[in-house]
């Protein structure tokens, strides 16, 4: 099993012997743990990750991916695209994330441009933060930016929309695009994540349990899997969800 989206800088240093007793592997991405008042306060989160959070991980026999990457919520005044490309060169990066829009304005689609160009040009998946606030219609624009961009195929494939919920599969569903299902309090129950793979299927979903200071579940995915193994869910579909599609999405060795 493979927990797709979690923030492990948040969590105390008992999670991750937690977490390897179930999991084969996690990815930890950037997100907002402070003010951007410039973008050395970037510098110094993506520092952590890849100095603090990779070794914690190993300490406790937890293999940890990265993806790093500008936060809607994280746009410091002087955001720095080379610094940020050069980071991404990084042996543990996996991904570009999370990026994405939270209010969807001028400013968030312009960062979340360049980012997206910037995972194709490195050839790495990016995964695509949605809202809690007006889901469906900021969803819907981030779907137009793609588009606009006019991305090579196999870009698109590389691309997830995390924290889907039932009222927004339908829209990116007859795309290519993965599909995120975060289970935790106040996003998604295991038996709701259930239960959208039960009418749609495996392919292309994705399992995570966003575990940061938010209310969370760090065995969220276990858990989910262990639902969906009472639900009589196919063997074959469970490790499509949990494990198989992030493999292949992020070119993970495991
Ligand atoms: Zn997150």
């Amino acid at each position: 099993m493979i927990d797709t989206h979690i923030h492990s800088d948040t969590r105390p240093y008992e999670d991750f012997e937690r977490m390897a007793l179930s999991l084969e592997g996690v990815i930890t991405l950037a997100h907002d743990p402070l003010k951007p008042y410039s973008m050395d306060i970037l510098r110094a989160h993506f520092d952590r990750l890849i100095e603090g959070e990779v070794e914690r991980a190993k300490k406790n026999g937890l293999k940890l991916f990265l993806c790093l990457g500008i936060h809607p919520r994280m746009i410091p005044p002087d955001v720095n695209y080379s610094m940020l490309r050069e980071y991404l060169k990084n042996e543990h990066v996996v991904g570009v994330g999370e990026i994405g829009l939270e209010k969807g304005n001028k400013e968030e689609i312009e960062v979340f441009e360049r980012q997206l160009l910037i995972a194709q040009e490195l050839n790495l998946g990016a995964v695509v933060h949605t809202p809690r606030r007006r889901k469906e219609e900021v969803t819907k624009t981030i779907l137009e930016v793609i588009d606009s961009l006019d991305l090579k195929r196999e870009m698109e494939r590389r691309i997830v929309i995390d924290h889907c919920n039932r009222r927004i599969v339908p829209q990116i569903y007859d795309r290519e695009m993965y599909m995120g299902l975060t289970v935790q309090p106040n996003k998604l129950t295991p038996e709701e994540a259930v239960e959208i793979v039960k009418e749609y299927g495996g392919d292309r979903f994705l399992l995570n349990s966003d575990s940061s200071s938010a209310p969370s579940d760090i065995l969220a995915v276990p858990r989910t899997v262990l639902r969906m193994k009472i639900e009589g869910i196919e063997e074959e579909v469970i490790e499509r969800v949990s494990h198989i599609n992030a493999r292949e999405l992020f070119n993970l060795n495991i």
